[in-house]
């Protein structure tokens, strides 16, 4: 959705109702991520005498694969974006800030903006739970699925004499 802001300034005087959805199936990023539905955005742009203003929440539904454990899940991410919106030859005259969205020639695009919002959200190391438990080791079952028989600091076991982690196997048994 791409928005001529000098257009919707005259059109709008106050503000400008936002509501849209951004139908996109993945994104590449530092890992890839399933957007499983249209990715729905409610907010406004405002026009003031300080300056244009965009606030915009968008919720994500997504499915990326846990860190840990691997296993594919879903959960949704919620987008909160407040920027000054500031044209391309003003901003260079500006300190570099953090919350401005620079625009060349009056336009926005929202789509890439809550796109390039959800790049920078999501986590790098998703997790399918806070405290997964992850994938064991040595034998490589997932300990959220079920518990293995390996001794529960693999990185012992790895350094140890493989015939006396044998030992200790046999011992565990009694
Ligand atoms: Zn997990
Ligand atoms: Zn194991």
């Amino acid at each position: 959705m791409k928005i001529n802001l000098r257009k919707a300034k005259e059109e709008n005087d106050q503000y400008l109702d936002l509501d849209l959805n951004v139908d996109i199936r993945s994104i590449e990023g530092v890992h890839s991520l399933k957007v499983k539905e249209p990715i729905h955005g409610e907010g406004k742009i405002y026009f003031t005498r300080d300056g244009v203003f965009l606030n915009l929440t968008a919720k994500a539904l997504v499915e990326s694969s846990c860190s840990r454990c691997l296993k594919d899940f879903e959960e949704t991410l919620q987008l909160k974006l407040n920027y000054e919106i500031v044209s391309s030859e003003i901003a260079e005259e500006m300190d570099q800030e953090e919350d401005i969205l620079v625009v060349d020639h009056d336009v926005i695009d929202l789509e890439e903006i809550i796109i390039e919002e959800l790049i920078m959200k999501a986590p790098m190391k998703p997790l399918c739970k806070e405290d997964c438990k992850g994938i064991c080791n040595s034998c490589g079952q997932n300990l959220e699925e079920g518990s293995c028989n390996c001794a529960p600091n693999e990185e012992i076991n790895e350094t140890i004499d493989p015939r006396l982690a044998k030992l200790k196997g046999l011992l565990k048994e009694d």
